[in-house]
């Protein structure tokens, strides 16, 4: 058993054996290595003190020294090189309240999560599997090292990377590793947000999302995104559906690409169903104004979570988008770009395309090639570059105040007047036309005053 490994990565285990100590490339690398996937980063356990480490190599940083862990850079690329430990008590399901250095590899081996994260290399020793994780990934499964109900009761997040690395190498939990999950998740609440975050983050963007269905399957959604489990909850009588809208959106997540963005997108983007059910006379359910609040939940769900504001953003005027419904003619395309925003046009197109796709054969073949023609339109209004935008407008703000306007309210009101127009009529998008005086006057300098009147009125009552 051979494992090809980078230049850098055998250059430091070469001088670490030279000077006398032991060193293995270990955990996710030889684990992706064995499965001919492409690793993300090349971890080193060792037997040397970090100290030792860092006298062996030119250029260290302390990356987490009392955890052992020393990042030796090779160029740009930086090799994360920890000393064999044992970990302490865990507080909390947390954190080891302390870490133990041993000087015996097994050890080391035993405190990792699962089998297949459990296996150390090198070129002289070849590999070393103390815990059968060659047999597991031939299985394809996902089981704890040792006792899966320890296991999670030290550190609640492996509850988050087992079903993580499932999704994403299409394993299934092994049987007592399930078990204990399923004891043990109620303790999720104990962990971050923001590590809670990125195993989800991971799942979601997986070749397999739809195992998020396990998330919810082994009561971990009920801990970290109730709002999910309503959904489960949550029949949909309406000829355009075939799922609980719960079941909808898993179906939906793999009709997307592995997009941060879309698959959030598709996550939450009917989170606002279950809160605005109705049954009509015939017993037909309809929802209502649920993307608007669907927005607004997963506004409070991306806060609960510690999401970053541009995800957020994104991710809701998406959600409160996704039901809008509008011909595919150009005038009704260009206003939706303005609206939604031209950036994430495209993103909209993805996400009603997904939605539909997880709907029932109900007009689905109607709605698919309408989703077709709006895109083939909005291509061509980006190609011929018409106006959607007030950065587009051929008029500006200094434009109106050269002609005497005054500086304030009006100057906007006007130029959204204009866009309005040249919306309509890509043609009308020239000084001439917009500033000729008699329309200024009479037709743009007119809907700011309407508009005025209109908000008296309403601060009247
Ligand atoms: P990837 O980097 O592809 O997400 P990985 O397996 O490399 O997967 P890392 O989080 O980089 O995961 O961790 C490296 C190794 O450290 C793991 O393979 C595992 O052996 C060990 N490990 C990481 N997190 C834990 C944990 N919470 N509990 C026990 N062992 C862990
Ligand atoms: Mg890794």
């Amino acid at each position: 058993m051979i494992i090809k490994m980078p230049e850098n990565a055998k250059f430091i285990l070469d001088t670490m054996h030279k000077a006398g100590f032991e060193a293995y490339i270990v955990g996710g690398c030889v684990r992706d290595a064995l499965l001919g996937r492409e690793p993300m980063d090349w971890d080193i356990t060792t037997n040397a003190l970090p100290e030792d480490t860092k006298k062996l190599f030119r250029r260290t940083i302390d990356t987490g020294i009392e955890h052992g862990t020393v990042t030796v850079m090779m160029g740009k690329e930086g090799y994360e090189v920890t000393t064999y430990r044992i970990d302490g008590k865990y507080e909390d399901s947390r954190h080891p309240s302390e870490v133990t250095f041993t000087k015996n590899l097994t050890e080391d081996m035993r405190r990792r999560d699962f089998t297949i994260n459990a296996m150390a290399y090198n070129d002289e020793e070849g590999l070393i599997d103390r815990f059968g994780g060659v047999e597991d990934l031939e299985k394809k499964l996902i089981r704890c090292v040792g006792n899966a109900h320890e296991r999670f009761s030290e550190d609640a997040l492996r509850i988050m990377r087992a079903v993580r690395f499932s999704a994403q190498l299409d394993y299934e939990i092994e049987e007592e590793t399930k078990e204990a999950i399923k004891e043990l998740a109620p303790t999720l609440k104990k962990i971050s947000a923001e590590r809670i975050q990125v195993e989800l983050i991971k799942l979601l963007e997986s070749d397999h999302p739809e195992k998020f269905m396990d998330l919810y399957d082994l009561g971990i959604t009920k801990v970290v995104l109730p709002e999910f489990d309503a959904c489960m909850e949550t029949e949909q009588n309406n000829p355009h559906h075939l799922y609980d809208v719960g079941t909808h959106i898993v179906k939906s997540l793999s009709y997307v690409k592995s997009d941060k963005v879309l698959r959030l997108a598709m996550l939450l983007h009917d989170i606002g169903k279950p809160l605005t059910k109705t049954n009509d006379d015939n017993n037909i359910c309809h929802f209502h104004g649920h993307a608007q609040l669907g927005a607004k939940m997963a506004e409070d769900i991306f806060r609960r979570l510690k999401f970053d504001r541009d995800t957020m953003d994104r991710v809701c005027n998406l959600i409160k988008y996704h039901d809008d419904r509008f011909p595919a003619e150009p005038r009704s395309v260009r206003r939706a770009m303005n609206r939604v925003g031209v950036e994430d046009f495209t993103l909209l197109l993805d996400v009603k395309y997904a939605d539909t796709m997880a709907q029932s054969s109900y007009y689905q073949k109607e709605k698919l090639q309408a989703l077709k023609d709006i895109r083939v339109l909005y291509d061509k209004i980006k190609k011929e570059n018409d106006c959607v935008t007030l950065k587009q407008l051929a008029v500006g703000g200094k434009d109106l105040i050269c002609l005497g306007i005054a500086p304030g309210r009006q100057i906007g009101d006007i130029l959204n007047a204009m866009l309005s127009d040249v919306i309509d009529e890509p043609a009308h998008n020239t000084k001439e036309y917009l500033l000729e005086p008699e329309r200024l006057k009479n037709v743009f300098m007119k809907e700011h005053e309407q508009g005025e009147d209109h908000e008296k009125e309403s601060s009247d009552n």
